[in-house]
């Protein structure tokens, strides 16, 4: 849980999205469910690694966040809050070193990672999806 300082209209309506189920991983999840595709959701892809990705594919390794622009600091639409601007800048700077560290540690263990933006047209990120898993598929 986030303890969200001040009222500020915009910032505060965006950091109160959901980031789980959004409206874009339930289309890229039915595409690729639609395409054969079959994959575990909000699973930690490591389990030493406490860190939980949005779908995974355990066998191939491959592990997929859908990224929320306001959270993760997406360069469309990440936006910094006037109100409070350190705070907000920390936290998502806090968030987008966090994801390069998982990105990091998963590629170690020989996960691959894809990262998709919330604002990208989830059809495309499925196809996206699907070719990195068939490519693991063919290479395994
Ligand atoms: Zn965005």
């Amino acid at each position: 849980v986030v303890t969200i300082p001040s009222t500020e209209g915009v910032s505060v309506r965006m950091a109160r999205q959901k980031t789980r189920d959004t409206a874009c991983e339930l289309v890229i999840r039915r595409c690729l469910h639609r395409s054969g595709f079959r994959y575990f959701t909000h699973r930690r892809p490591v389990q030493a690694l406490r860190r939980e990705a949005d779908i995974v594919f355990p066998r191939l390794k491959v592990a997929v966040f859908v990224d929320g622009c306001f959270w993760h600091g997406c360069p469309v639409h990440g936006t910094w809050p006037k109100a409070n601007s350190d705070w907000w800048r920390a936290k998502i700077e806090a968030n987008r070193l966090r994801d390069s560290d998982t990105d990091r540690r998963l590629s170690e263990m020989g996960w691959r990672v894809v990262r998709i933006w919330e604002h990208e047209d989830p059809e495309q990120a499925a196809l996206r999806i699907a070719a990195v898993v068939r490519n693991r598929r063919r290479s395994g």
